[in-house]
């Protein structure tokens, strides 16, 4: 049988083993240990943040996050409808209200110019979530919130090594969080990062993420607090990616070039991910849209490339048609990208072969050009 092509893949490499075994080898295997702190180091360095946690993953990163703003009950919480459903779970875990914005139709980022209808008085932050890899449109998001004193969260969750106006995904708004599950661009297997420059917060939220003891205090607990610590273990495989961050980085962006390349021509049929001239795409998702004309349902395309070997995903159901967010309105940019949306295989393992081969099962599902 010919071997499967997956869509989404961990990368891990010599320092990996090297750095687990060190922790195997002195017993430091739980949630302190130099790893910690040096992976820490290492992600702050990238995001050009002055301080970046580790916690246990990008879904208790956004917890923490929004925790460490002071949101909670009777807030509101403008996030995009078209998401991963941590971003709207984790401001129902604070007890405030996610309130949906649509999407854009290039990027199917939040789109900006919706966001001054979606205020009211209870509003208390935004959470611009930079999907598959493509930075939100931050500029009028940063205005906005500046105008009605509104906080702004990160989602970088697929966005590590992106760019807006040269600037990193994670350093543009008051705090951002990441996650380093198996599927993103460097992974710790579970795991996640909040990075931010403000101290007081950063205190807040270490207090939090650790049972909310007071440090200088044992076992005295000012607040609840959670267990959302990472491992050493985890951080010693984070820190060895994060080591060769920008080789991860260089091999999506190859992967996507090579993809570009080899479907242009379809282009009647597929819409190839856009990049806006003031964002560089760090390509966690490979992500195409199927065109009306392409007479082919979004999920026999999938299963047709299954058939062929290739694992495909499809793209988030809309938060507000899921049944713990489902509401009446419309959004219909959401509406529309959701059911024709699918990821190709992206990972840095894939070989040229791979995504060649890829295209090419992709080509026989286009009507011939
Ligand atoms: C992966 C992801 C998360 C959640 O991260 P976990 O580490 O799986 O908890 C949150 N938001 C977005 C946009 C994601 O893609």
């Amino acid at each position: 049988m010919k071997k499967r092509i997956s869509v989404a893949a961990p990368c891990l490499r010599e320092n990996e083993k090297r750095y687990v075994q060190q922790c195997l080898d002195t017993n430091w295997i739980s949630s302190a240990g130099e790893f910690i702190p040096r992976f820490e180091k290492a992600f702050a360095a990238l995001t050009r943040t002055r301080f970046a946690i580790s916690c246990s993953s990008g879904t208790s990163a956004l917890h923490l996050a929004l925790l460490g703003l002071g949101i909670g009950p009777g807030d509101e919480v403008i996030v995009p409808t078209f998401t991963f459903i941590a971003t709207a779970n984790a401001v129902t875990y604070c007890g405030a209200k996610p309130v949906f914005v649509d999407s854009e139709p290039e990027t199917g980022n939040l789109d900006p110019a919706l966001l001054e209808s979606l205020i009211t008085p209870r509003t208390r932050a935004i959470v611009a979530v930079h999907l598959f890899g493509h930075p939100v449109d931050m500029d009028p998001v940063l205005s906005i919130a500046k105008k009605h004193g509104l906080k702004v969260i990160e989602d970088a969750a697929e966005a590590h090594g992106a760019t807006y106006k040269n600037r990193p995904a994670g350093s543009l708004g008051d705090i951002s969080t990441f996650s380093f599950y198996g599927s993103k661009m460097i992974t710790t297997g579970e795991g996640g990062m909040i990075c931010l420059n403000d101290p007081e917060i950063a205190a807040r939220i270490d207090l939090l993420k650790n049972h909310g003891m007071q440090p200088d205090r044992r076992y005295w607990f000012p607040v609840v607090g959670y267990n959302y610590r990472m491992t050493n273990l985890q951080a010693a495989i984070g820190l060895a990616q994060a080591e060769e961050f920008d080789w991860h980085l260089k091999r999506r962006q190859e992967v996507a070039r090579t993809y570009n390349q080899a479907l242009q021509g379809l282009r009647n049929w597929i819409d190839l991910p856009q990049v806006r001239e003031w964002a560089s795409h760090s390509y966690c998702m490979y992500s195409v849209v199927l065109r009306p004309e392409l007479k082919l349902s979004r999920d026999e395309f999938m299963d047709r490339l299954a058939a062929a070997g290739i694992e495909t995903r499809p793209f988030f159901y809309p938060m507000h048609t899921l049944p713990p967010y489902l509401e009446q309105k419309k959004y219909p940019v959401a509406e529309a990208l959701a059911p024709r949306g699918v990821s190709l295989p992206t990972h840095a393992l894939l070989s040229e072969e791979e995504i060649l081969a890829v295209a090419q099962e992709v080509r026989k599902l286009c009507p011939s050009s």
